[in-house]
């Protein structure tokens, strides 16, 4: 397939001051169309509106999945992307479980590179910085009726990055949400599938309301097993081993937690994916067993956590502090990001 290139003759001005997270975006951007039964039309053109009548189908099934990764420009100028392929492969599993047909990987994943490559002066090079990648497809077939779309479009922004969270690495305190659930075992809730965001808003907002960050949210059947945080995968820390829960059917299978469960490994750290059952965890907080908390994803990375409530009662962690292993967590995966450490697994492509 051919790649056109369209560049902008308007080059808007550059963000000056923090970044935030997903606020700017840059000159360019990735789409692909399918139509009758094939990819085409693949084009890196001026990041722009799209036209869509208002019968197109994602307005009314929401049959779209999305993808976040990230690169990186470090101090010698070299540009990294991290794990984007795995991101890629992931995009291709959410997709397929929606009925939206699969791309080839190495062609976007080759048009990510030149997409970068053309905008290369958006990426921040600031500690704690990076270009945030958003890989999104949807339906749009113009025609209302429950049923897959003949028509999708498969796009790619970018967006210059900031800290996830305004206050930086500071511990986020969680509710433990036993009402709303977010996903269940054979639903989506394994798949970066618009929906389960949708889902998942009225509990953040009930637990903002009373002073939470976000929510822990629990299985669906017993609300006793703990699934994730927000959209991040959780870590615990008891007795000195690392507990986070098995991937079985209803948790999204983040990177981000995969990488963290290889570098527990390599540093001798006794990690294990298991069923965590909310009410051991709180009687580990409770008999000083419960050390460390923390959460996982490729916005934040790390995001430590000081607290958590359960029902009526707060249970304050590592002293409301981010925690030793979080800690060793975070430095050591952004230093691979950036290079600064030895990337032994080959997680990172250098694009320059
Ligand atoms: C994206 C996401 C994660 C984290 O996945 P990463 O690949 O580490 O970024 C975890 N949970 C949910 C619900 C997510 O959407």
């Amino acid at each position: 397939m051919e790649l056109k290139i369209i560049k902008t003759t308007e080059p808007r001005k550059r963000p000056t001051g923090p970044l935030g997270f997903g606020k700017y975006f840059t000159d360019h951007m990735f789409v692909m169309e399918y139509e009758n039964g094939e990819w085409g039309n693949a084009r890196i053109q001026p990041y722009q509106n799209f036209s869509l009548q208002p019968a197109c189908s994602v307005f009314h099934y929401g049959q779209a999945c999305f993808e976040g990764t990230k690169a990186y420009k470090n101090k010698q100028g070299e540009i990294r992307l991290f794990r984007t392929v795995d991101n890629l492969n992931r995009m291709n599993d959410s997709a397929d479980r929606i009925c939206i047909p699969k791309f080839d990987v190495d062609f976007v994943l080759d048009a990510i590179k030149k997409l970068i490559l053309l905008d290369e002066d958006w990426i921040p090079t600031e500690p704690g910085t990076s270009l945030y990648l958003r890989p999104a497809m949807m339906g749009c077939e113009d025609a209302l009726g429950v049923h897959a779309a003949k028509k999708y479009i498969l796009f790619v922004i970018l967006s210059p990055v900031g800290a996830y969270y305004a206050n930086g690495l500071a511990p986020v305190k969680l509710y433990v949400e036993e009402k709303y659930v977010r996903a269940a075992r054979g639903g989506t809730g394994h798949h970066k599938v618009v929906g389960n965001y949708a889902a998942s808003l009225k509990a953040g907002e009930e637990a903002k309301k009373i002073g939470y960050d976000q929510v822990m949210w629990l299985d669906a059947i017993k609300h006793r097993y703990v699934e994730e945080v927000g959209a991040m995968n959780i870590f615990f820390v008891v007795d000195g081993k690392v507990l986070t829960p098995a991937l079985l059917g209803s948790i999204l299978p983040g990177i981000t937690r995969r990488s963290v469960i290889q570098l527990l490994k390599d540093k001798g750290i006794p990690v294990e994916e298991t069923e965590v059952d909310i009410e051991m965890i709180a009687q580990a907080a409770e008999n000083g067993k419960l050390t460390e908390v923390f959460g996982t994803g490729t916005a934040a990375v790390i995001s430590p956590v000081g607290a958590f409530r359960l029902r009526d009662k707060e249970y304050v962690v590592n002293g409301g502090e981010m925690g030793p292993i979080a800690k060793l967590m975070y430095d050591t995966l952004t230093k691979i990001q950036v290079g600064e450490l030895p990337d032994p697994h080959g997680w990172v492509t250098r694009i320059k």
